[in-house]
Order: structure tokens, then sequence, then C-alpha cells
């Protein structure tokens, strides 16, 4: 099963389309690890290293990623992300509800950390710390003007970065916060002391903490470039250091706060926008997923690959009653899709790019689609890009050649 995929996933674009719209999905990897297994807490150790770094060859960029669970133990995710065929992964470091969440088990931290060492997971990206991303927990409000809630905030937030640091993960990616009853300036102001705050509280912390674009609803900060940028540049004034702030950009957020990423031209477009005001080097995480909302909707919702507005709405009518992943996407639709436009600037460089489409599809499927098949077409539909862009999407790929396939049974 998997070599005859990984040969009909690189065709032309023409005829990649043709393939597309026979409607018939790819074959998902293998069966959904059962949750009995998920509490299995040790084997590490006996875990073969991802593919492209069992050929000896370095696992270069694209580090496509997705985020998954931990439920049961944190290093679950990590072969979650093996069997995927991932190059890197987003998670929880802990349950993101909890205000006081239990302490890091000492072990637990050994294992993942043990295991990213074995993949070479914890180096080489450009903070020296590799690639494994830490979303924080969405309680968090840096930017309330409620002291007692910035204060449980900051505190929240120092805990995260002390797991970050504990486990190796190199970006901490937050959403700005929302400054609800002050104003704009206030809410950036209280953000901007809270990392100050953080810095001189953890003095010597490696973690770069990732400001992320957010869709800008109600008092949100973090829709238009010029928060992302006042943001940054306060941060910075207040001392601390520019290697531990940087952005994280998602592409729902983008288009649904109004920067137009409906196509290659117009992600083109708000990229530029995005580099005079805040410079894209600064960019140390992407989150890839198609918008449910409209340009300026403000609405977060994020779509599969190729159904939303980014990816060009799928081009194939669903039928009745099929599941959204069942939907096909052309290959032609994905690459003048906005999508393009980001691969085409970040798939070589050192940045992971983190699905965060559903996979809730796992129910809707009557048995068709598990969380893997979801992160996996979606996963397809963004190396099919790669594919439709001929010699110079294969040069940047190269390295990468070996992760490409998909997983084993
Ligand atoms: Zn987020
Ligand atoms: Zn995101």
């Amino acid at each position: 099963m998997p070599k005859r995929i990984a040969k009909k996933a690189r065709p032309s674009a023409a005829k990649q389309a043709g393939l597309q719209a026979a409607t018939k999905a790819p074959k998902p990897p293998r069966a959904r690890v059962p949750r009995s297994a998920h509490a299995a807490p040790a084997h590490a150790a006996a875990t073969p290293p991802p593919p492209a770094l069992a050929a000896g060859a370095p696992a270069g960029p694209p580090w496509f990623g997705s985020h998954l669970s931990i439920a049961g133990s944190m290093v679950h995710a990590l072969h979650e992300a093996q069997s995927l065929g991932l190059s890197t992964v987003q998670v929880f470091t802990k349950n993101q509800q909890q205000w006081k969440p239990t302490p890091l088990d000492e072990g637990v931290a050994r294992e993942w950390c043990d295991t990213l060492r074995a993949w070479g997971w914890d180096a080489g990206g450009p903070t020296g710390r590799g690639r494994v991303v830490s979303h924080a927990s969405y309680l968090i409000n840096l930017a309330s003007p409620n002291d007692e809630l910035w204060e449980k905030s900051i505190a929240l937030m120092r805990v995260e970065i002390e797991r970050c640091e504990k486990l190796n993960i190199a970006f901490l990616v937050h959403h700005p916060g929302a400054f609800t009853t002050s104003t704009r300036e206030e809410g950036l102001g209280r953000i901007a002391r809270a990392y100050a705050r953080l810095h001189k509280d953890l003095p010597g912390f490696r973690t770069c903490m990732c400001l992320e674009g957010t869709a800008g609803s109600g008092s949100n900060l973090g829709g238009p470039f010029e928060d992302l940028r006042e943001l940054r540049s306060q941060i910075l004034a207040l001392g601390v250091p520019g290697h531990l702030v940087g952005f994280c950009l998602d592409t729902c957020h983008l288009h649904a706060a109004g920067h137009d990423m409906s196509s290659v031209q117009a992600a083109r477009a708000s990229l530029a926008r995005f580099d005079e005001l805040c410079g894209l080097q600064h960019v140390r995480v992407w989150h890839l997923n198609d918008s449910k909302g409209g340009l300026g909707s403000h609405l977060d919702r994020h779509d599969h690959i190729g159904m939303g507005c980014v990816g060009g709405r799928g081009a194939m009518p669903p039928a009745k009653g099929s599941p959204a992943i069942v939907q096909t996407p052309t290959a032609q639709a994905l690459a003048t899709s906005g999508f393009a436009a980001v691969l085409a600037r970040f798939a070589s460089l050192p940045v992971p790019m983190i699905l965060e489409t559903p996979k809730e599809d796992a129910k809707e499927a009557r048995g068709m689609a598990t969380t893997d098949r979801a992160d996996w077409t979606n996963l397809q539909r963004l190396r099919g890009i790669l594919d439709a862009s001929g010699p110079a999407g294969a040069a940047e790929r190269g390295a990468d050649a070996n992760n490409r396939r998909p997983p084993k049974d």
C-alpha cells in the first residue's frame, strides 16, 4: 500500500488534478493507536527513529507537524507524529484548562527528552533547540486589565515556560490576549510588562515565546499586524532579548483577520505587508489551517486543507452526508491557494509548520476516517502543493524525501 501511493503522489500538476478528481481518497495510515496503548509509558527505546533519520540523512525542512494529543503519556504525541511521517509536533504540555496543573513527572520528561535526542528533534533549529512546539493554555490573558487575572496569567505562563525548558521544547506559542474593558494601548502594555516580568523571574530561559496572530475578534489583540509589531518592539524595549520573542502565523487567523490569503497572489501581498511591518524573519512557527470564515470575518474556525477560504474551497462538490475530509480539492486549486505562497517562502526553512485542522471526523466518518487519516490526508495535500511547484519545490524538499513516504502499516 505505501509504495503504490508514494508513486502516485508525484505526478505533474495536471496529472495530479485528474488523479485527485477521481474522488478516491488516499488510503489511511495504520490504524490509530488504541487507547490502552497510550497508557504504556515507555517504548521510546525500542522505537526506531522517524523515516528521514533512519536513512542517516538529517531531517531537513519542510518541518510539517500537527497538534497531537498527550493523552496517556507525553511521549505518545511523538510516536503519533512518527507514525504519520511528520517532522515535528505541537502539544499542550499539560491539561490546558487548568490554572494549577500537576507537576511534570521526572520520568515522563526524561522519556520525552531521550526520544527527542534520539530523533535529532532537539537541535538544529534557529534557536539551537530544535523544532518542537508547545501551545500555551487558552486561559492565559496577559492583556487583562484585571490585576488578579493578570497575575494568574503570568504565573501560568511561567509554568508553561518552565515545562518547555524541562522538555527541550523550542517554541511556546500563545495568543497575545484580550484587553476586554480597557484599551488596545493598555492591553499591549500589559503584555509587554508580563514578558518583562517573566524574563526577570526566569533568568537564562531559552524557550522562544511566539506571539500568535489571531482572527482579531472582539478585544483580542494580534489581528492587525500593527498589534504584533508594537508588541514585539515594546517587549524588546523592556529588555527581553529579541531571540526569545518570535511570531507564529496561522493561515486561518490571517484570513479571518482581514489579511487576504485566498490565492497565491493575495497571500504573497499579505506576507509582504507582514514583512514590512513585523519582519518575516521573526516568524518561528506556522499554523497551516484552512478557514471556514471569509476574509475579515474574525471567525476562528479551522477547516481541512483545501476545504476553506485559503485553500480554494475544494473543487469537488461534497457527496451528501459525507465527512469533509473525503471531499477532494484539486491539485490546481491547492497550487494556486494561499498555502502555496506560504510553502514557497517557508518550506525550505527550519520553521515548524503545524496542522491544527479538525480531527473530529473520526466520529463523523462511519469508520472511514481516523485522527491519523484526517491529519495524513491534509498532509498529503500540502505535500501535493510542493510536488506541483516543480523542480524548485523538489530541491527544497530534497533532504526530506524519506519523510514523504506514507506511514507504515
Ligand atoms: Zn493558537
Ligand atoms: Zn493557530
